[in-house]
């Protein structure tokens, strides 16, 4: 999923200004996704119909997967995602306002505001970390632990580098960034 998100957006960037760029890449979008669920659905033994029904959600597509006990959410990769797009193509209906995560639109706003909470980066790639119950982290050392507990949240809106960085262990907290997490660990 990482391989296809990340080479479907480089290659849509690259050819975002291109003539004809909108109608040839949403060509090439609807021929890719089709590839990505026959290899979900091959993988999965199932069919390619019962995938793009599990992928789906408010027309996005999501994956969603648990590491131990935390569910992880990511998306399928979509052209409407990409600004420079939207701006140039100067199209209403790709707008972001059909946003996924389910928990409500504080949380979809957070993730539109496409900023790291933790290390504050703009640009990139953007995943929500859940935790089930705040209690679970409530003992917890590592600096996103503290922070998520001082804004009594269960999601925190991370870069994918820092999210794979917190599911190794290894998130380090000199990349903390904002005003309100250094107060919330001071
Ligand atoms: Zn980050």
């Amino acid at each position: 999923m990482s391989t296809y998100n990340a080479e479907f957006r480089g290659l849509a960037n690259y050819y975002a200004l291109a003539h004809d760029a909108k109608q040839k890449l949403n060509k090439l979008q609807y021929i890719w996704q089709g590839s990505l669920l026959r290899t979900l659905a091959d993988k999965h033994k199932t069919s390619v119909k019962k995938q793009h029904q599990r992928l789906r959600h408010d027309g996005d597509m999501v994956v969603k997967y648990r590491v131990g006990n935390e569910e992880r959410t990511r998306q399928v990769f979509n052209l409407k995602y990409l600004k420079d797009l939207r701006k140039a193509w100067d199209q209403v209906d790709l707008l972001p306002n059909t946003f996924v995560y389910s928990s409500g639109t504080e949380l979809r706003k957070r993730y539109n505001a496409q900023q790291c909470e933790y290390c504050g980066k703009q640009q990139g790639y953007f995943e929500v970390h859940h935790v089930r119950k705040l209690s679970d982290i409530k003992d917890g050392k590592e600096a996103w632990q503290k922070l998520m507990i001082a804004r009594r949240r269960k999601t925190l809106v991370l870069c994918v580098e820092c999210h794979d960085q917190l599911h190794a262990g290894k998130l380090p907290s000199w990349k903390r960034s904002n005003r309100e997490m250094e107060s919330a660990i001071r």
